[in-house]
């Protein structure tokens, strides 16, 4: 399984992108990488370009700790807000940061709120591709108030650019699909559910997802002294299961391994071969088995 770390001050990313970044996402990111090292487990971080830019140390020690640094944009600006140009220079300015400060080779990107749509798939990868990536990790198969995809989609595009794209695992229920394996979705749910649920995702490509901020329990009081006001959407939305979060993790992390994308597909002695499939349920598993153009690209890729 994946475990990956949208890491973003949540005052900057989700309030307002006008705020500064705060020290908060030092302390939460340290304290995750600690939970990690308990647990003897590796992870993927999307790092926004302002978070390396103010904590540049953050940066140097997720590395250290063994973890893949991936990138999540400069500002968090949705994807559909930006015209082709500004993508491409939100892309390019965040890789070139994070590759400066951690030495490392930036492969993979994850759009923020994972504000990507079909129509915005063509120059979306152009600019991935452009600027070196490999895969993308922003694909979120369901529709749900914020962002998500409701209809299938085709990845051609993405083959098109020789990008993998590692979709957000979810669960089916009849024809609806459900998220339940990160974010606020892993908070509220409890966790014998989630355990049940996640046995019967495909091991090899589970994508687990969160933020540090959603270990901060007291960053909604400091929120409240220092802006007044919170919406009730985003206190209803953000801060509820907080207190539960770490408990939760400490259970899931002892009983899953877990990996980054790096260390699965992409290293020299990884054992796992991306596939663009449309999904990671078992059973659908078998029914994607035929070589359609999504299962070509990691052919293709690896072969050359
Ligand atoms: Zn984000």
């Amino acid at each position: 399984m994946i475990f990956s770390v949208d890491v973003e001050d949540w005052c900057q990313s989700v309030l307002d992108n006008n705020n500064p970044v705060t020290d908060r996402v030092l302390n939460s990111t340290l304290r995750l990488l600690d939970l990690l090292e308990e647990h003897d487990q590796k992870a993927t971080f999307f790092t926004l370009g302002n978070v390396a830019a103010k904590h540049p140390e953050l940066i140097r020690k997720i590395v250290d700790n063994g973890h893949e640094i991936a990138s999540h944009g400069y500002n968090h600006h949705s994807i559909f807000n930006l015209s082709p140009k500004q993508v491409r220079e939100d892309v390019g300015s965040s890789v070139k940061i994070l590759e400066d400060i951690s030495g490392k080779k930036v492969i993979g990107f994850r759009a923020p709120d994972f504000s990507i749509r079909e129509y915005l798939f063509e120059w979306y990868c152009e600019a991935l591709a452009e600027n070196g990536l490999k895969y993308d990790s922003s694909l979120f198969p369901m529709k749900v108030i914020k962002y998500g995809i409701e209809k299938e989609y085709s990845l051609k595009i993405f083959n098109k650019y020789h990008l993998n794209e590692h979709y957000l695992s979810y669960m089916k229920v009849g024809n609806m699909k459900l998220p339940f394996f990160g974010g606020g979705y892993f908070r509220i749910t409890p966790y014998f559910l989630t355990k049940h649920l996640s046995k019967k995702l495909n091991q090899d490509r589970a994508v687990f997802y969160m933020h540090p901020y959603e270990l901060d329990t007291e960053e909604l009081s400091a929120m409240k002294r220092e802006f007044n006001h919170i919406p009730l959407k985003w206190r209803l939305s953000q801060f509820v299961g907080r207190n539960t979060i770490e408990n939760k993790l400490h259970k899931l992390l002892s009983e899953n391994n877990f990996t980054s994308f790096e260390r699965e597909y992409y290293a020299e002695d990884s054992a796992s071969i991306p596939r663009n499939t449309l999904s990671n349920l078992d059973h659908e598993e078998k029914e994607s088995t035929n070589m359609g153009p999504e299962n070509i690209v990691a052919k293709t890729y690896f072969s050359s």
